[in-house]
C-alpha cells in the first residue's frame, strides 16, 4: 500500500491551509457558520478568491478546470479545507456537489455533462441529491424506495416525496432517485433522473429545521407530482440507480470524513492553545492528568482516522470499490470527530459552550454525520456481515485444502 500523496497535491494542501487561515475563517466567524441562507454573493466571492488562491476544484480532471488530484491527495487538501467550515464550499468540494460532480463525471452522456457538470464544476450553479424519504420510503435502507417514475410519451413522469435533500434551497437541478419498476422493498428497479428545479410538478414545501446549518441551502423537502421528466435526463441506464448510487457514495462518504476531521482538529487546536494558556490549582491545564488524557485521546483519534482515510483513498486509487473500507472509515470518523470535538469543549470549560468559541457550532455540524451517508449502526451491520462472510469463505478454503484453518 502506498499512501505518500503526490508533491503536487502536497503543494496544493500548503495553498489551502494559508487560504483557509488566511480568508475563509474570518468569513465563517463573521456568519456564525451558518449557511443555510448564505447570500449567493458570498459564496461567489469565496469561490473567486480560491480560484485567486490556485486552490478551486481540486477534486476534477483538469477537462473540467479542475487541478486532478488523487484521492490520497484530496485527504489532505479536503482536510486543511474543512479546518474551516466554509472552507469545502470556497474550493466547491463542498456536499453534496462534490459527491454529485464526480457522479456526472463517471455516469452522464455528453450533453448531460455540459449542461449539468460543466456550470457545477465552475461554481456557476449549485445541486442536490434527492434519495431519502419520509417513512416508509428510503432512508437507511434504500429498497424501500417508493418514489415512482412512470414511463410516458418523451420522458417520465414522477410522483412522491424527498425529504432531507441537502442544499436543496437554491439548488438549480436534483439527482432524483425513483423507482422505474419493482416494489418498495425489492432491491432492483430504481432509476436516477437529473431533474430541473424550477421543472412543473417539483415543489420545494419547506427547508426542514436541523441541528446543523452549515450546509449551503439547508436540507429541502420535496414533493414530485406529476413532474415531466424528458428521457434524456435519465442518468445513467433505466433500473441502474442503486449500481450507480454506488458509484457516488463510497466516495462521498470518504470525503466527508476527510472535511469533518479537518474540523475536528481546528477544535483540537483551540483546545491546546487552552490547555496551553489556563491555569488552576497552581498549574497550567495541560499539565494536568485528566486534560492530558482527553488531548491524547483526540490525538489518537486524529491520526486514527487520518490512517483509516488514507488506507480506504489508496483502495480507491487503485480501482477498488473500496466498500469495506470505506466503511469502516465512515463508522470510525464520523464517532472520532464527535469525541474529538466534545473533548475540546470540555477542556475549555464554560468558554467552550460560548458564542465566544465556534465549538458549540462545530458540535452541532459534527453530529448528523453520525447518521447521513448511513448510520453508524447501518455500517457496523454491513462490516460484521462482511466479517462473517470472508470467514465462512476461509474456513470452506481450509476444508478443501486450499488455505491452513
Ligand atoms: C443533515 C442530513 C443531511 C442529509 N442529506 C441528505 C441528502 O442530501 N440526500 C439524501 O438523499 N439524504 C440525505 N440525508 C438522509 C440520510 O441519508 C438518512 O438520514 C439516512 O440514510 C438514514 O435514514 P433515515 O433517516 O430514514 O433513518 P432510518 O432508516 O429510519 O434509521 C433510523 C435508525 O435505525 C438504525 N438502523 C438503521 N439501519 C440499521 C441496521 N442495519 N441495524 C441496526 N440499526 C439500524 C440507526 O440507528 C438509524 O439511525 C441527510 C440526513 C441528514 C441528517
Amino acid at each position: 500500500m502506498d499512501l505518500t500523496p503526490d508533491d503536487a497535491a502536497r503543494s496544493v494542501a500548503e495553498r489551502t491551509r494559508a487560504f483557509v487561515r488566511g480568508t475563509v475563517l474570518a468569513v465563517e466567524r463573521e456568519r456564525r457558520g451558518s449557511a443555510h441562507a448564505l447570500p449567493e454573493q458570498v459564496r461567489r466571492d469565496l469561490q473567486a478568491a480560491a480560484r485567486q488562491a490556485g486552490v478551486f476544484c481540486p477534486h476534477l480532471p483538469p477537462r473540467w478546470g479542475g487541478l486532478g488530484i488523487d484521492r490520497r491527495g484530496q485527504a489532505l487538501v479536503f482536510e486543511e479545507a474543512g479546518y474551516s467550515l466554509f472552507g469545502p464550499l470556497a474550493l466547491n468540494i463542498a456536499a453534496p456537489d462534490e459527491g454529485n460532480m464526480h457522479l456526472l463525471a463517471a455516469v452522464a452522456d455528453p450533453d448531460q455533462q455540459e449542461r449539468y457538470l460543466r456550470p457545477l464544476a465552475a461554481g456557476l450553479i449549485r445541486s442536490c441529491f434527492a434519495m431519502t424519504e419520509p417513512a416508509p420510503g428510503a432512508g437507511s435502507d434504500p429498497s424501500a424506495l417508493a418514489t415512482t417514475a412512470r414511463p410516458v410519451s418523451g420522458g417520465w413522469v414522477l410522483n412522491g416525496r424527498k425529504w432531507f435533500t441537502t442544499g436543496a434551497d437554491g439548488a438549480a437541478f436534483a439527482i432524483v432517485m425513483a423507482r422505474t419498476s419493482g416494489q418498495p422493498g425489492d432491491r432492483g428497479g430504481a432509476t436516477m433522473f437529473l431533474v430541473d428545479t424550477d421543472a412543473p410538478g417539483l415543489d420545494l414545501v419547506r427547508t426542514i429545521e436541523t441541528l446543523d446549518e452549515a450546509m449551503i441551502g439547508g436540507h429541502g423537502e420535496f414533493v414530485l407530482q406529476d413532474c415531466f421528466v424528458p428521457a434524456d435526463r435519465v442518468l445513467g441506464a433505466v433500473d441502474q440507480g442503486f449500481d450507480n448510487a454506488q458509484v457516488r457514495l463510497a466516495p462521498a462518504r470518504l470525503t466527508h470524513c476527510m472535511r469533518w476531521l479537518g474540523l475536528a482538529r481546528h477544535a483540537q487546536d483551540i483546545a491546546l492553545d487552552r490547555a496551553a494558556g489556563r491555569r488552576a490549582f497552581g498549574s497550567a491545564l495541560a499539565d494536568l492528568g485528566m486534560i492530558q488524557q482527553m488531548l491524547a485521546d483526540s490525538e489518537i483519534d486524529i491520526e486514527a482516522s487520518r490512517a483509516l482515510i488514507l488506507r480506504a483513498a489508496w483502495e480507491l486509487d487503485s480501482g477498488g470499490r473500496a466498500a469495506q473500507s470505506t466503511s469502516v472509515a465512515k463508522a470510525f470518523v464520523a464517532e472520532a470527530v464527535w469525541r474529538i470535538v466534545d473533548r475540546s469543549l470540555q477542556i475549555c470549560g464554560s468558554l467552550g459552550v460560548s458564542g465566544d468559541l465556534m465549538l458549540g457550532r462545530y458540535l452541532r455540524e459534527v453530529r448528523p454525520f453520525r447518521i447521513y451517508d448511513g448510520p453508524s449502526e447501518t455500517h457496523r451491520w454491513a462490516i460484521s456481515r462482511r466479517a462473517v462472510k470472508r470467514r465462512v469463505q476461509e474456513r470452506d478454503a481450509a476444508v478443501r485444502g486450499a488455505l491452513p484453518a
